[in-house]
């Protein structure tokens, strides 16, 4: 009897490089230019991150030293304009989708902190003065800093807008108290973009402001590190705010405008998330792809079972589907556009869909995927967070909903007064 393999196949055996599924269809949507970019940044990723990853999932290391090159790098700056120390050239959302698809597939821990500290610097960018810009968003850019975007609360989740911390002016100084969950470079951010109360007798939509609060202003008090179920080598956690003196110049754009600014945040934070999670979905997928190449049962690759290729080729139809969405939705933001609805649907869709892409990816390895020896199992545990920051699955999907009806209602009432 013929024997085709003895030992068994090992992540070292997979030969294909990273990205090698992206349809040259796929490609053929962004321009030349992007796709040059796209080249460069996985290079870039591959020689010079790749080989520290290990670190940050097994010893529990964060990604400091990562996120400094690539800021040095510039992939933290496309979002922004030159002045600032941004590379934004009109495609700047676009090109972030890019290093955020390209770097989560390669670390997703490294990718989340880089967004966190991508998305403390859209606010003073756009909101803040040339004072605040100098002093906090420059530094973010050229990777001196390190930002974090701080807006959950131990009582206040998706309901954002009835946050409990508050900011009481006195003199010079906002008197800042209460307590933010879950943020992500939570004790590693020198720079807090962090939103507070300012009048508790307006309505929560208009009582709200910004500000930027340094780690080393005194009152700033980490109180606890998350384990989390994925993401290792994150830091994330529960800070308090103790009677912190926060300049009055450090208040970002106008008091009580903190509502509109944090929503100004949102449409660039759910697409940026969606190109994360595409990265997740892309590399499990590759993974699982190749191992079907080389796995042996009953005589022939696994992939010819169709029990198998035709969980690839949904996969991959998936995958493809996410990146058209995220593609739409940074479009739109670069055109400067409204793109609530669809960075809220571009992200509802790639991060289930890289959930289930990862989960089919494990099923396809079998056995192995369940251990440690291939990262699928990793990334199927780092995907699973996406469904959760920057506005919950459900959350979306009511915003969704609610945009639809909205605009079905306005045309019926257009076409019955046309009529
Ligand atoms: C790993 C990680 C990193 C994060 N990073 C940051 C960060 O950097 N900065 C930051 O500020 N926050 C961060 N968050 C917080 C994240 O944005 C919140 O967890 C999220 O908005 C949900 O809030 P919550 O956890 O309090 O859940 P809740 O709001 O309590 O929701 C619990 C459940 O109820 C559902 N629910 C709530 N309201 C409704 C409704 N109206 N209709 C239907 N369902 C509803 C939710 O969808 C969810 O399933 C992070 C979270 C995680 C897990």
């Amino acid at each position: 009897m013929k024997v085709e393999r003895l030992t068994p196949i090992e992540y070292r055996d997979l030969i294909l490089p990273q990205g090698y599924s992206v349809s040259k269809e796929s490609l053929w949507l962004f321009t030349d230019e992007e796709n040059t970019f796209r080249r460069e940044v996985r290079a870039f990723l591959d020689k010079e991150i790749a080989p520290m990853t290990h670190q940050f999932e097994k010893n529990n290391v964060y990604p400091r030293k990562a996120l400094k090159l690539i800021a040095k790098r510039g992939y933290v700056s496309y979002p922004f304009p030159k002045e600032w120390g941004g590379l934004n050239e009109g495609n700047g959302v676009t090109k972030d989708l890019i290093v955020s698809e390209e770097l989560a597939a390669v670390s997703p821990v490294t990718s989340t902190a880089r967004v966190a500290n991508m998305l403390c610097g859209i606010p003073i960018c756009r909101f803040g003065t040339d004072y605040l810009k100098e002093k906090y968003l420059r530094p973010i850019l050229s990777g001196e800093k390190i930002g974090a975007i701080v807006i959950t609360e131990p009582q206040v989740g998706s309901d954002t807008a009835r946050m409990q911390t508050t900011a009481v002016r006195s003199g010079d100084y906002y008197l800042l108290n209460g307590e933010k969950r879950f943020i992500t470079n939570c004790g590693e951010a020198e720079v807090n973009t962090t939103f507070a109360i300012t009048d508790k007798s307006a309505h929560p939509h208009k009582g709200m402001s910004c500000f930027v609060v340094e780690k080393e202003m005194e009152g700033f008090e980490v109180v606890e590190h998350y384990e989390l179920l994925g993401m290792k080598g994150a830091r994330n956690g529960l800070m308090r705010f103790n009677n912190i003196r926060v300049p009055k110049e450090n208040l970002v754009g106008r008091e009580n405008e903190g509502f509109r600014i944090l929503l100004d945040e949102l449409d660039i934070e759910r697409t940026v998330i969606a190109g994360e999670a595409i990265g997740h979905a892309r590399r499990a997928y590759e993974i699982a792809l190749e191992y079907s190449l080389l796995r042996v049962q009953f005589h022939q690759p696994i992939s010819n079972f169709e029990a198998v290729s035709f969980k690839l080729a949904e996969m991959n139809t998936k995958i493809e589907a996410a990146r058209l969405l995220a593609l739409r939705a940074a479009r739109l933001i670069d055109a400067g556009k409204p793109a609530s609805k669809e960075s809220a649907q571009a992200k509802l869709f790639a991060t289930n869909m890289s959930v289930e892409v990862c989960n089919e990816a494990l099923q396809v390895l079998g056995g192995i995927g369940y251990t440690t020896k291939f990262p699928v199992e990793q990334y199927y545990r780092d995907a699973r967070m996406m469904k959760i920051a920057g506005g919950t699955t459900e959350i979306l999907t009511y915003l969704i909903a609610r945009e639809i009806i909205s605009d079905a209602n306005k045309k019926r009432r257009e076409i019955k007064t046309s009529a």
